[in-house]
C-alpha cells in the first residue's frame, strides 16, 4: 500500500475542517469499513432550510443575468477547482461512504464531478425554429426555472449532485442541495469548493434528515425537484410536489437484468459482467442485478465469472489495493443478508461468498454469486444494492425477455452476444430506459440517461438533461 503524502492528508483534513464549522447540532458520521467516526455533520433545521431557500432566491435574478456564456466560464472555473481538491474529496468520499480510492471508485467518482460539470457548462443549446410557413414563426427557447431542489442519495454522492446541479445552474437556476444523511460530508465538501468560484446564494447546501427533503421538496418556492433515491422516496416527492406543481426528474430504483445470448464466448465478457454488476460493490441505481443466462453456456459463464470474482480485493478504501468495499450503512447490509439467505434457504446453489462475518465492526459482505435459483426468489425480484448477483438459467431468449420485464422497475438492461444485430433485436423487447450491449451501466454525459416504468421519469446528461431545467417557451411571431 502507498503511503498517502502529508500534503494530502493536510488537504483532507483542512476541507474536513472547514465544512464541519456549524455552531448548531451536528452527529456523528461512520467510516462504513472501521466503525471510527469520520466527521460531525451539520444537522441543519428548518429554519436553516428557510434562510437557504432565501439566499438562493435572492441570487436567482443576477445569475440568470449573466448569460450562458459566463455561467459557463465560471462552471468551468468550479470544474478546475474539483480538478485542484480531487484527492482531498476522494478520500473523503473514500472514508464516508466506503469505496476504494481505486478501480471505479473514490478518484473515478471526483473525476466524474468534474467531468459532467465541464459537460453541462459547454453543451450547446440553441433556440430552435419548430416551424415557419412565411406567415408563422416559431421559436422554442428555455427560460430559467428558478430555484432547483437537488436531493440525492449515499451510492454516488458527489457525482450525482453534479448531475443534478450542473444542468440547473448552467441553465439560469440557483440550486439548494440535500445530501444523503449518509453521507453529507462528500458532499458538503464539493459544494465547499464549487462556492470557491461561484457568487454567494447560487448554491446553497442543507445538510439533515428525510424531513429537511420532505420540507425542500414541497416548499413553495421551489420551482422542480431533481431527485435521485428509492423509488418509494420518489413516489412522496410526486405527492408532496403535487400541491404547487413542481417540475420533477425523477431517477429511482432499479433492478436491471442482464440477458446472456448462447453464442458468447464466456471468458472474453466476465469482467465485463462482474463490473457491470459489482461496480461500487452492488450499490449503483443501474447494476446488473439479476443475471440470465442460456443453458447452453450457463456452467461456463458461472465458471468464468467465479474466476473473476475471486481476484478482485475488497477492504478498507484507503488501502490503494483494493477495489471493493464496504456496505454504506448496517441496514443495506441487513438487506443484502435477508436476501441470500432466502435463496440459501430456497436450495439456490452459492457459487462464491455468501456467509457474511455479521460481529465485524464495518458492514462487508463478501462478493456473493448464486447459481440455480428461481426468478421468483426474493434475490431476484428485490433491489439488493450489494454485492450478490443471482444467475438464472433460461432455455429460450422469449422466456428471458418475459422474465427481464417482469418486475415494475426499469432503469437499465443489457444483451451480451457475439451477434451485434440479434441483440439489437432483443435489446428493443426489453423495457428499460438504457439497453447497453456486451456492457452494463457505462454512461456518458453526453448520451441522455432515465429510466423507464417506475425506475422514474424525465432525461439526465446532453442536450436532453439542459431542456429538463428550463421552462420551455415558444416565442410566436
Ligand atoms: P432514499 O430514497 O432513501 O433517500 C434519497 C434521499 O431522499 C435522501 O437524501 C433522503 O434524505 C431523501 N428523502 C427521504 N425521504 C424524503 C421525502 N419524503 N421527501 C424528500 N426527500 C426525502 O434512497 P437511498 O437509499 O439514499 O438510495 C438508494 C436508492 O436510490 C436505490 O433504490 C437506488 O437504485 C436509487 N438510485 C437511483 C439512481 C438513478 O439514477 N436512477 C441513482 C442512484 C441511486
Amino acid at each position: 500500500m502507498d503511503s498517502p503524502t502529508p500534503v494530502l492528508e493536510g488537504t483532507h483534513d483542512d476541507l474536513l475542517a472547514e465544512i464541519q464549522s456549524h455552531d448548531g447540532e451536528r452527529r456523528d458520521i461512520i467510516d462504513p469499513a472501521t466503525g471510527e467516526i469520520v466527521g460531525r455533520a451539520p444537522v441543519h433545521s428548518i429554519e436553516d432550510l428557510e434562510r437557504a431557500i432565501a439566499r438562493a432566491t435572492a441570487a436567482q435574478p443576477s445569475w440568470a443575468a449573466l448569460g450562458h456564456e459566463r455561467r459557463s466560464e465560471l462552471l468551468m472555473s468550479a470544474a478546475d477547482a474539483i480538478d485542484a481538491e480531487a484527492e482531498a474529496l476522494a478520500r473523503i468520499l473514500s472514508r464516508e461512504q466506503g469505496k476504494p480510492l481505486n478501480g471505479p471508485n473514490a478518484r473515478f467518482e471526483v473525476g466524474g464531478a468534474s467531468g459532467w460539470l465541464r459537460a453541462a457548462a459547454a453543451t450547446p443549446l440553441e433556440t430552435e425554429v419548430v416551424f415557419d410557413d412565411g406567415q408563422t414563426h416559431a421559436e422554442l427557447q428555455y427560460r430559467p426555472i428558478g430555484v432547483v431542489a437537488a436531493i440525492g442519495p449515499w451510492n454516488w454522492p458527489q457525482m450525482i449532485t453534479v448531475w443534478q446541479l450542473g444542468p440547473a445552474l448552467r441553465m439560469g437556476n440557483t440550486v439548494v442541495v440535500k445530501p444523503s444523511e449518509y453521507t453529507p460530508l462528500s458532499v458538503l465538501a464539493l459544494v465547499a469548493v464549487i462556492n470557491r468560484v461561484l457568487p454567494e446564494g447560487v448554491v446553497e447546501i442543507v445538510s439533515g434528515g428525510r424531513e429537511i427533503g420532505a420540507a425542500l421538496s414541497s416548499h413553495p418556492a421551489i420551482g422542480k425537484v431533481m431527485f435521485t433515491g428509492s423509488t418509494a422516496t420518489g413516489k412522496a416527492i410526486i405527492r408532496s410536489s403535487a400541491d404547487t406543481v413542481k417540475r420533477l426528474t425523477l431517477e429511482l430504483g432499479g433492478n436491471d437484468a442482464g440477458i446472456v445470448l448462447p453464442d458468447v464466448d464466456p471468458k472474453a465478457i466476465a469482467e465485463g459482467l462482474f463490473w457491470g454488476a459489482f461496480i461500487n460493490t452492488g450499490q449503483t441505481c443501474a447494476a446488473l442485478k439479476r443475471l440470465y443466462v442460456h443453458d447452453r453456456v450457463y456452467d461456463a459463464v458461472c465458471e468464468a465469472l467465479v474466476e473473476v470474482a475471486r481476484a478482485m480485493p475488497m477492504g478498507v478504501g484507503l488501502d490503494e489495493a483494493n477495489v471493493l468495499g464496504p456496505l454504506q450503512n448496517r441496514q443495506q447490509f441487513d438487506v443484502v443478508d435477508r436476501l441470500v439467505e432466502s435463496a440459501k434457504a430456497s436450495g439456490a446453489r452459492v457459487l462464491l461468498g455468501g456467509e457474511p462475518d455479521r460481529d465485524q465492526p464495518g458492514h462487508f459482505y463478501p462478493t456473493t454469486l448464486v447459481a440455480d435459483i428461481d426468478d421468483a426468489n426474493p434475490l431476484v425480484q428485490e433491489e439488493q444494492f450489494g454485492p450478490a448477483l443471482p444467475i438464472i438459467r433460461y432455455h429460450d431468449v422469449d422466456e428471458a425477455i418475459a422474465l427481464a420485464n417482469g418486475v415494475e422497475v426499469g432503469l437499465g438492461a443489457s444483451v451480451w452476444a457475439t451477434d451485434r444485430d440479434e441483440a439489437r433485436r432483443v435489446a428493443g423487447r426489453i423495457e428499460a430506459g438504457t439497453v447497453w450491449i456486451n456492457s452494463h451501466g457505462t454512461i456518458h454525459p453526453m448520451v441522455p440517461f432515465g429510466g423507464a416504468k417506475q425506475s422514474g421519469y424525465g432525461l439526465e446528461f446532453g442536450v436532453e438533461g439542459l431542456k429538463a431545467l428550463g421552462v420551455p417557451q415558444v416565442i410566436n411571431g
